[in-house]
């Protein structure tokens, strides 16, 4: 039989847990701390319970924490690294780090449904959602790693590995909600971006319910090319995204963005420029260029970097303020876009 993990319950449910093998109350509290505080990976190491009562806990329930099977180094420093899932998939997390920051690039589910065309993940298909201990695994192991090798520390969160994170709400809700939980990481959730293609139902939940920033992955202003190359802009076109965005109040140091990646001849050209202004409108934001990585089976096409700051000026001088992405861990296939466990769950068949 598997075994349940902890990691991603709440005090409540270890308190039902608890209850049901008839441990002491104070008991939750105490797997609590162990788990997400001090980091423990198996339930024998949670000293100050029992040992009878770790031996009983341990015959249905693991801490849910694996090591990664490969590491990749890339010549700037960043990392990725490959996890196997609770289910036996395979998923890919980047380590970013960059001076007094580290950035983790967490997946949220094995490939994505979502079938971006410009994307490596989306070209793997969909092969299951992470369940919360399986999303917190990358977070908490991949800092335990950068830590014991004297690197930074992680400082943020960005939800833009594999998946689409609105796909599976709850359980990367249940994960943000840990890590900014006292009980947990207790950080500010200003320290956590989460980026969707914008899956309006559970959009409007995740402006309601955390006040993480926000990514909205936008790429096309206009709906018919958008829908050439973003199958979700069938079912939820990017002005009916903006009018929900226009419902909420940006003021609060909650920053939305919209990444834009730039593809030749295609959408880099002052005309796009124009429509994108058009259509952010009034809407308080930022617009984050994203240089394309070729992948196979696209005729997509990268934009030269003159194109792009050319891009970045015209926005900028309209007022739009506009960065554009660094480029991180290309060599090892770690940069946006190129994630992809295609081959590992071919091999694992
Ligand atoms: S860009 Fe994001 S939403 Fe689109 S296929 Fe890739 S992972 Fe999925």
């Amino acid at each position: 039989m598997d075994k349940t993990p902890l990691l991603g319950l709440s005090l409540v449910e270890l308190q039902d847990i608890t209850d049901e093998l008839a441990m002491p109350k104070f008991t939750a509290k105490q797997i609590m701390q162990w788990i997400y505080q001090k980091n423990v990976v198996e339930i024998n190491e949670m000293t100050n319970i029992s040992k009878s009562h770790r031996e009983l806990l341990s015959e249905k329930y693991c801490v849910g924490r694996s090591m990664p099977i490969e590491i990749q180094t890339s010549q700037d420093g960043t990392e990725k690294y490959l996890f196997r899932t609770s289910d036996g998939c395979y998923i890919e997390t980047v380590y970013i780090p960059d001076h007094e920051r580290a950035t983790l690039c967490v997946s949220s589910q094995v490939g994505c449904k979502m079938n971006c065309e410009f994307c490596q993940t989306g070209k793997q298909g969909f092969n299951g959602n992470l369940a919360v201990a399986d999303i917190l695994n990358q977070i908490y192991t991949v800092n335990t790693i950068a830590v014991e090798k004297n690197n930074t520390a992680l400082t943020n969160i960005v939800y833009m590995g594999q998946g689409e994170p609105l796909d599976n709400y709850n359980n990367v809700k249940k994960s943000i909600d840990i890590l900014t939980a006292n009980y947990g990481w207790a950080w500010s959730p200003k320290r956590i971006t989460l980026s969707t293609v914008g899956l309006k139902k559970t959009l409007k939940n995740f402006l309601q319910e955390t006040e993480c920033h926000l990514a909205i992955s936008l790429h096309f202003p206009l709906h018919e090319q958008r829908l050439q190359y973003m199958p979700a802009e069938r079912q939820f076109p990017i002005t009916e995204i903006i009018s929900l965005l226009n419902q909420y109040d940006w003021s609060h140091q909650r920053r939305l963005s919209f990444e834009y990646t730039m593809f030749d001849g295609v959408n880099d050209s002052t005309l796009f420029a124009k429509e994108l202004i058009k259509l952010l409108g009034n809407i308080p934001c930022r617009v984050n260029l994203i240089p394309f990585h070729q992948i196979e089976g696209t005729d997509l096409k990268p934009s030269s970097m003159t194109r792009i700051t050319t891009f970045r000026d015209y926005l900028t001088k309209r007022g739009i303020y506009t960065t554009v992405r660094t480029s991180r861990g290309q060599d090892i296939q770690a940069a946006c876009g190129l994630l992809s466990t295609k081959k590992q769950l071919e091999n694992h068949e």
